[in-house]
């Protein structure tokens, strides 16, 4: 018999042997329904009394003993008792792990949000209080947009949920915007923000990175003053030598070491150019960016006329402008950046090789600056290290053909710097392909 049917004959059992045995009772004394009635009545009030001592026992909800009961009653308050320490213990446990939980984000070094689906703020940890100057009563449930008024915030914000609405492509193309520093509302500090969406919600994460930040503007100003304090000597260096060149040529012994010295000082000239072009471009990253419209097809055709003459008929050169021609932006930035692509393909493609410079649009819609050789390539394992500054697969050669090892550090920023990602590709012994892809929408 299953366990709920053992109860339901078990209570008819007992209430109808109480029953029949008043019924025979009174059948004895002469009054067998009015004797049958009160039995009824007595079994109903029984019930009703168990029934407010349940209510009157859940309604205190606290852990006591439930009310003695006998029989079917007994069982049940048994039961409710059991599931109540039941509740009341894995509650306990809930409360350990939440505790733990908050005390471990309270004790995170980072400012913390839960942002719900419209960016309101659910919750968030005490850093924010110091990062934000967030108050809990007052700004739980406001937008976290509206408290802190910043057009680049939002425009990351933005971003990041257009994201999230499944366009992986563009997750992808913007993988360099998924942190946003932002000077903090008191000024104080420089926060690197990170947004990760969950579920319908948004966990937003703050890190103060001033000392980072302020380490970085060190070592670039360093650099730049270095590079600026040496352009002056090493521009009066090369004056010089030159003279003595004019003078010393008919010296042969001087000649040769003269025109050595000039080569170096050239080398460390360009050297000092990159390395404040560089600095410049990093300074600036947060400037905006000039908006000149580029003839794509014209500064394809323009960059084929500069590949020739490097080549000295060297490599087949061809051109390709397919698609939309105005591409967005800084022209010198970017006519720099495209000329140091096409310069290092004829630099490294051996003589007699293939070289297409090349501008389309892909099926994403977005414009694709490319540059392909069958050059000798490049193996896997240099290729994501290749724009690292003063990174060289072969020193000597980059040295022969005037490379200073900054060229790729320079075109990646620029290109960055432009919503766009700098791709290689390249096979050892096949040649490489370095694109461009822009994010912009491009135009007629
Ligand atoms: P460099 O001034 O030395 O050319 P870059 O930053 O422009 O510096 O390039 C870094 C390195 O990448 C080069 O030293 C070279 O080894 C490699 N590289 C760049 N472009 C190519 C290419 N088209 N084919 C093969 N190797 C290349």
């Amino acid at each position: 018999m299953s366990q709920d049917n053992y109860y339901f004959f078990n209570e008819i059992f007992w209430m109808s042997l109480g029953l029949i045995g008043l019924l025979l009772l009174g059948y004895a004394t002469g009054n067998p329904w009015f004797l049958f009635s009160l039995g009824l009545l007595a079994y109903i009030f029984w019930h009703l009394r168990q029934l407010t001592r349940l209510i009157f026992w859940l309604s205190k909800n606290e852990l006591d003993m439930p009310p003695d009961a006998g029989g079917f009653w007994g069982d049940v308050f048994r039961h409710l008792y059991r599931i109540q320490r039941h509740n009341r213990h894995r509650q306990e446990k809930l409360l350990v792990v939440l505790n733990r939980y908050k005390e471990s984000t309270e004790a995170m070094p980072d400012a913390t949000l839960i942002l719900g689906r419209n960016w309101e703020i659910e919750w968030f940890n005490s850093k924010c209080e110091n990062y934000f100057d967030l108050k809990k009563k007052q700004d739980i449930g406001q937008p976290f947009t509206n408290l802190i008024r910043s057009p680049s915030l939002l425009a990351f914000i933005e971003k990041q949920s257009s994201k999230n609405k499944a366009d992986a492509k563009l997750d992808d193309m913007g993988s360099s915007q998924k942190t946003l520093e932002l000077p903090s509302p008191d000024n104080k500090r420089i926060l690197s923000i990170r947004l990760i969406p969950y579920g319908n919600k948004y966990l937003l994460i703050a890190r103060d990175v001033t000392s980072i930040q302020k380490l970085k503007t060190m070592r670039r100003d360093f650099v730049a003053n270095v590079s600026h304090e040496l352009r002056t000597p090493l521009t009066v260096i090369s004056g010089y030598l030159e003279t003595l060149e004019d003078h010393l040529k008919d010296e042969p012994v001087y000649t040769n070491s003269i025109h050595l010295m000039q080569q170096q000082s050239h080398r460390m000239c360009h050297i000092v150019e990159d390395l404040l072009l560089l600095s410049t471009i990093e300074g600036n990253e947060q400037r905006v960016l000039k908006n000149d419209f580029i003839d794509m097809d014209a500064l394809i055709m323009m960059l084929k006329k500069e590949a020739l003459v490097l080549s000295h008929g060297r490599h087949s050169i061809t051109a390709e402008s397919s698609g939309l021609k105005w591409l967005k932006g800084d022209r010198n930035e970017l006519q720099s950046a495209f000329s140091n692509l096409v310069s290092n393909a004829i630099r490294y493609t051996p003589e007699g090789g293939l070289i297409n410079i090349k501008w389309f649009i892909d099926a994403n819609k977005q414009g694709c600056f490319e540059v392909q050789d069958d050059g000798d390539g490049i193996a896997e394992h240099h290729v994501e290290r290749l724009t690292e500054r003063f990174y060289r697969v072969d020193v000597g050669r980059s040295r022969d053909t005037g490379g200073t090892g900054l060229g790729l550090a320079i075109v990646k920023h620029v290109i960055t710097h432009h919503q766009g990602k700098l791709i290689i590709d390249s096979r050892l012994g096949l040649g490489s392909t370095f694109r461009c892809e822009f994010l912009q929408k491009m135009m007629k």
